[in-house]
């Protein structure tokens, strides 16, 4: 690190940390150094889930040992800032994919409010408003609600993804997305279920068009 770097660092320290490791050199804009971006692998890919009024789910990074990891400590060991270096990598996805233009609202898969309460946050709802916030698109924060308490999909096989999913979601304050088109964000697709789950539930409620948007996808992972 420069000294003019070191000098800023002691002023803003916060800004010149890469939240993923905590190191202080080699820093970049995205609160990702250069050191962490090598190991992550990023994709940009789409997966199509072909249900009527469900455009492609696109996805950013692949599936690998550092994705995974840093996945985990952000939804379930407390991480909740790595909202910003992963809010980051969403949005390189959105101007890679030209998503920005279509969008009307972003929104995010809700969780349920006990287990918000419990955690202390969703970490697709910071990923969303971070991404809100930064590229001035509205957010939708309070137009679905998860009101069914569910198992851990992870721990199901497709068909009983399904099934734990039924009617789990609900609209609410339909009018603010009637006839737009959303940017639904989520932070893993492994089957599609929560993502065609809470589709289906804005499309039955009027809206245009849903579009995905998750990290990363375990449905390809070769590991
Ligand atoms: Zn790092």
């Amino acid at each position: 690190m420069g000294f003019m770097d070191r000098i800023t660092n002691m002023l803003f320290p916060q800004e010149y940390i890469c939240l993923f490791c905590k190191g202080d050199t080699h820093y970049r804009k995205d609160y990702i150094c250069t050191t962490c971006i090598k190991l992550i692998e990023l994709a940009n890919r789409e997966v199509d889930l072909e249900l009527p009024g469900i455009g492609k789910v696109y996805y950013s990074t692949l599936y690998n040992r550092f994705i995974r990891e840093k996945l985990h400590a952000f939804k379930f060991q407390g991480k909740s800032y790595l909202y910003k270096p992963f809010g980051e990598i969403l949005i390189n996805t959105i101007k890679e994919k030209g998503l920005e233009t279509n969008i009307d609202a972003i929104t995010f898969v809700p969780i349920h409010k006990r287990k918000k309460a419990l955690k202390g946050y969703n970490q697709s709802e910071l990923l969303a408003m971070y991404i809100s916030k930064q590229l001035g698109i509205p957010l939708l924060d309070n137009h679905i609600l998860k009101v069914k308490w569910t198992k851990d999909q992870s721990t199901l096989g497709k068909i009983d993804r399904e099934k734990n999913l039924k009617d789990c979601f609900k609209a609410i304050n339909i009018e603010d997305f009637i006839g737009k088109e959303i940017l639904l964000i989520d932070d893993i697709i492994t089957t599609g279920t929560t993502m065609e789950e809470c589709s289906k539930v804005f499309i039955e409620n009027k809206a245009s068009r849903v579009h995905g948007l998750t990290l990363t996808s375990s449905r390809y992972s070769d590991d």
